[in-house]
């Protein structure tokens, strides 16, 4: 090697070892917030913030939070105050103006419908209300309370307006359900209100749908999160994301018990029936509303026409348990790449 040539590799050698230690005690400065565990959402949400500067950190965690607080005003279902339920009870008489969340939540599951040939349906409400009432009295209901709840469920009678941002219902009676995908949309809003007010890097958790950014507490961009076992209290496998989401549907965490069948709160609209030949779906997806609403989809449309929609999407790939083998592992071709070896 020439001299000068010797020279200049040295003097790169040294500005590679700079850099690197400036990185490293630039990384060891940085302050990890977390929030603990907050029940919100019928659920427990823990946050996470890393920023170079404390205030930023913990600021960077109330505005998630608040985020999040305000899906669950406008979403929940269970409080007749909320926007949701407001919309429950007019829709149908009139064409309702609802906030831009709504309308952006709604429309996001319309298209998820379309995509999973109805088995993912907002409109599955007055169905979801007959779940419910078999949970609080044990008594399965008829076969003309399933026929009537059954008419009444379906995305194509709501009908939603871009221009106006107003939905309306075809049908008296109908009703809306975001819980298989508000907690997503509220993670994608808490990540958001993270990243735009200086976060370096961040996780949401709700419930255990989680979406991540930039700097990871450990590893480099790479956010360690663990898979449950549906059936034992350990996990399945463990995921590296960065940048990404991941979401799980189920019937380990929501079920209830009747004449000695498990039914699970994931429910097939075109039948009513519990979704049961799938314990355990996750989802990875660039944005938690994806993750969410794909996990209650595939959930419904089972094994082999679950995993056929994620091959065909792009950048999305899933982990699936079936109830007749719960010790294996089955997943879409891409998964792979997400897993910790
Ligand atoms: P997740 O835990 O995200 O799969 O959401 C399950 C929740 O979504 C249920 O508790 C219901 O509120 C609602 N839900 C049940 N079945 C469906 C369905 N087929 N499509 C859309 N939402 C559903
Ligand atoms: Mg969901």
């Amino acid at each position: 090697m020439k001299k000068d040539l010797r020279i200049l590799f040295q003097a790169l050698l040294l500005c590679g070892l700079l850099g690197t230690l400036f990185f490293i005690s630039r990384r060891n400065r940085l302050v990890v917030e977390n929030s603990g565990f907050r029940p919100i959402m019928g659920t427990l949400a823990q946050i996470t913030a890393i920023s170079d500067d404390p205030a930023c950190a913990h600021r960077c965690i109330e505005l998630a939070l608040d985020a999040i607080e305000m899906i669950q005003q406008t979403m929940n279902d269970r409080d007749e105050n909320s926007e949701l339920s407001k919309l429950n009870a007019t829709a149908f008489e009139q064409e309702v103006k609802v906030s831009p969340e709504l309308f952006t939540v709604l429309q996001a599951a319309k298209e998820y419908s379309i995509l999973s040939g109805g088995a993912f349906d907002v409109t599955i409400g007055p169905e979801v209300q007959l779940w419910r009432t078999m949970q609080q009295t044990g008594t399965p209901p008829t076969s003309e309370q399933i026929e009537q709840a059954r008419f009444r469920v379906g995305y194509e009678k709501m009908i939603l307006n871009p221009e106006t941002q107003t939905v309306q219902f075809e049908l008296a009676g109908m009703r809306l359900d975001l819980g298989g995908i508000a907690k997503g949309y509220a993670i994608d809003l808490a990540i958001e209100a993270m990243k735009q007010n200086g976060a370096m890097g961040g996780m949401v958790d709700i419930g255990g749908d989680i979406r991540c950014f930039g700097h990871s507490p450990t590893r480099g961009n790479n956010w360690l999160i663990g898979l449950q076992n549906p059936r034992k209290e350990k996990l399945i496998t463990k995921l590296k994301l960065t940048d990404y989401a991941v979401a799980t549907s189920g019937d380990y965490r929501r079920f209830i018990e009747i004449n000695g069948k498990k039914q699970g709160h994931i429910l097939n609209p075109a039948t009513a029936d519990s979704a049961e030949e799938l314990i355990s779906i996750s989802i990875v997806a660039p944005t938690a509303m994806q993750a969410d609403a794909l996990a209650t989809a595939v959930a419904v449309m089972g094994r082999q026409r679950g995993l056929d929609l994620i091959e065909s999407l792009d950048g999305i790939e899933a982990f699936v348990i079936t109830a007749k083998n719960p010790s294996e592992l089955l997943r879409s071709s891409g998964a792979s790449f997400y897993q910790l070896p």
